[in-house]
């Protein structure tokens, strides 16, 4: 990368911290909670299904299914394409353990596959020779909300048989040449985590214009899904989530009031995939690069320009202060 054109910045480090995300809550999401906790119905009930008509009308989908996760909404696309034990799912390695996790769940195994170096999605060049007899699905995830190649994904899916289900807990609203993101493969699973572009605290969705796989997710769905409450950031507010070394970036980063924090670490670093399937780091050599530079920085509605100039501000000046 070249910084040359970046000079250090007059703007004065702030004085107050910038958290990495903060939810867009204002009176109107505060009346509706209040409205509900009156009216008695707490869980799924109209205004889920409102929430449900409304995302699919936004989207463009036939279906939308509203569920307490985007790990349930995925969990349950696994579900709805028949995944067994001993099959395999193919994962692309720069993702939240989540996108992995949830062929787990079924005793199938994740199979993981390179990513570009430069988005960080999925690379169709490495697909193909992923695929076995045994390769149930494809998952795909739209990283920063940037869509993947999903137009050449799809080729090889189509001459191997396989569904396509997509990882957009990122990518709520987006848009691959043209089309609304949800609309795009088999069934698309989105997320309303906390730190998510929409949130609802936790919450999930899940899309698709097959009736079937609608019947079925929607069947499954009522007998509810016990997610563990994984723990993403630790107490001190650091970004890692397993033992790992820090980055000096994001450290001074912090010295400037400003916070991030890391996506991803590549799935074959994490201990139970590393053991479970022996892998090395040298296996994904484009996600290892990406995993090195990346920082994620704040980007959410209730940023001020103020805020985003501060941001801006303090990785010139630390890029300036450390270029050779
Ligand atoms: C947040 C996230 C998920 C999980 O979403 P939950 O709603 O927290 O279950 C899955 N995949 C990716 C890429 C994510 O960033």
């Amino acid at each position: 990368m070249d910084y040359s054109g970046l000079v250090k910045s007059k703007r004065l480090p702030r004085t107050t911290f910038l958290p990495f995300a903060v939810p867009h809550i204002t009176q109107a999401e505060i009346d509706e909670v209040v409205d509900t906790l009156r009216s008695g119905w707490l869980t799924t009930g109209p205004k889920t299904k409102r929430f449900e008509r409304e995302f699919a009308q936004r989207v463009g989908a036939p279906y939308a299914l509203a569920l307490n996760s985007g790990t349930a909404a995925m969990h349950l696309a696994l579900d709805a394409i028949g995944l067994q034990s001993g099959d395999e799912v193919i994962v692309p390695v720069y993702t939240f353990t989540a996108t992995a996790e949830v062929a787990v769940y079924y005793r199938a195994r994740p199979v993981f596959v390179d990513v570009d170096p430069v988005t960080c999605n999925l690379d169709p060049a490495q697909l193909e020779k992923r695929i076995t007899s045994r390769t149930r699905a494809i998952m795909v995830v739209h990283i920063a909300g940037l869509p993947a190649e999903v137009d050449a994904i799809h080729a090889i899916a189509k001459e191997h048989g396989l569904p396509v289900i997509e990882d957009a807990a990122h990518a709520f609203p987006a848009k691959y040449r043209g089309q609304m993101i949800g609309t795009t493969s088999d069934l698309t699973a989105f997320s309303f985590y906390a730190t998510k572009a929409l949130t609802t605290g936790e919450g999930g969705m899940l899309t698709t214009a097959n009736p079937e796989y609608a019947e079925r997710a929607t069947m499954m769905a009522l007998h509810g899904i016990n997610r563990d409450a994984w723990k993403r950031y630790t107490a001190e507010g650091s970004w890692y989530y397993e033992t790992i070394t820090r980055d000096e970036f994001i450290q001074e980063l912090t010295k400037a009031n400003i916070g991030s924090s890391v996506h991803f670490i590549p799935l074959h670093l994490h201990p139970f995939y590393r053991d479970t399937y022996q892998l090395v780091a040298e296996d994904f050599p484009a996600a290892m690069h990406a995993y090195r530079r990346v920082i994620s920085l704040p980007i959410y509605p209730g940023m001020t320009d103020e805020d985003v100039e501060d941001v801006i501000a303090a990785v010139e000046r630390i890029i300036g202060a450390h270029k050779k």
